[in-house]
């Protein structure tokens, strides 16, 4: 297969925004500066000593339980938590390079889906640096199961999600949607897509310190037979399975492949972000496998 080449991007400028992080209710300020070829994507937790950095890919994923959270396994104060919404929109927005600065242990939640963060990044603009993009070609099929839950990537030359949702709920059911890149828009389709709670459990959210920040402005909350809130789409629930993947996804950088998801989650989506990255990103390192192509 050819692949165009395609120049690795930044940023054009600083991107300052504040905000309501959704598990610890706290007002965040976040800026995100440009950063230089081969950076990836840096979190700076500007309010530590240190001003320690943080890289999302998989061996810094400290945390799965309701969000994905990055950390340093040396340093337990140094985590950043609730990283996949702006993950889906850097990916989105074709960003492989950016250092992002918190004063906070969470990314602002703000309204739930990633489409603020793309629309920040188009008013802010992309820069394309010298340096050409490695893209992830996955050359044979990779999969992760839990229970009934099932993840699989197969060879394929794009990017596409085939999502299944089951929940025994009457609101949510089975849903099924399937996204590609280049024939699905991600900024009208995917992106709006908010995350979702349900009424029964906010409380019990609560009691764990989670969700603190959760409001019907941040996230769609679904009752015993209706939704409080209304929401975007009829299937909300599953495009924004799909934000979440290709945000979990992003932890390698740009891939190419087709993931089949069934009932996945944040823990599923990173043990093949593992997998995925044992088996290729070394290889990147030491010059190896074709399977790296640019
Ligand atoms: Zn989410």
């Amino acid at each position: 297969m050819i692949t165009a080449r395609t120049l690795q991007k930044t940023i054009a400028r600083l991107l300052e925004y504040s905000g309501i992080a959704l598990h610890t209710g706290k007002e965040v300020k976040m800026r995100c500066l440009p950063a230089e070829a081969n950076t990836g994507v840096i979190f700076r937790r500007v309010d530590l000593e240190g001003q320690p950095e943080i890289k999302a890919e998989p061996g810094n994923v400290v945390s799965t339980r309701r969000c994905t959270s990055i950390g340093l396994k040396e340093d337990p104060a140094a985590t950043v938590h609730t990283i996949e919404h702006i993950m889906a929109a850097l990916w989105a927005s074709d960003i492989d390079n950016i250092i992002i600065e918190l004063d906070n242990p969470e990314t602002p939640v703000a309204d739930g889906s990633a489409l603020p963060y793309i629309e920040l990044i188009q008013q802010t603009g992309v820069r394309e640096l010298a340096e050409e993009r490695q893209v992830i070609k996955v050359d044979e099929a990779l999969w992760v199961r839990k229970g009934d839950m099932y993840l699989t990537i197969l060879p394929y030359d794009g990017f596409k999600i085939s999502y299944t949702l089951v929940y025994d709920h009457p609101v949510i059911g089975t849903q099924f949607f399937e996204y590609e890149k280049g024939v699905n828009e991600f900024v009208t389709e995917i992106a709006p897509a908010r995350t979702f709670g349900f009424e029964r459990e906010v409380e019990l959210l609560h009691k764990r310190g989670l969700a603190l920040g959760g409001s019907l402005d941040n996230a769609v909350l679904i009752g015993d037979d209706r939704t409080v809130n209304p929401v975007r789409f009829s299937d909300e629930f599953v495009r924004h399975k799909i934000l979440d993947l290709a945000g979990d996804m992003f932890l390698n950088g740009f891939i190419a492949g087709h993931l089949i998801a069934v009932r996945s989650g944040h823990f599923l989506h990173v043990e093949l972000a593992s997998k995925i990255h044992d088996k290729y990103k070394q290889n990147i390192s030491i010059g190896g496998e074709s399977s790296v192509v640019y």
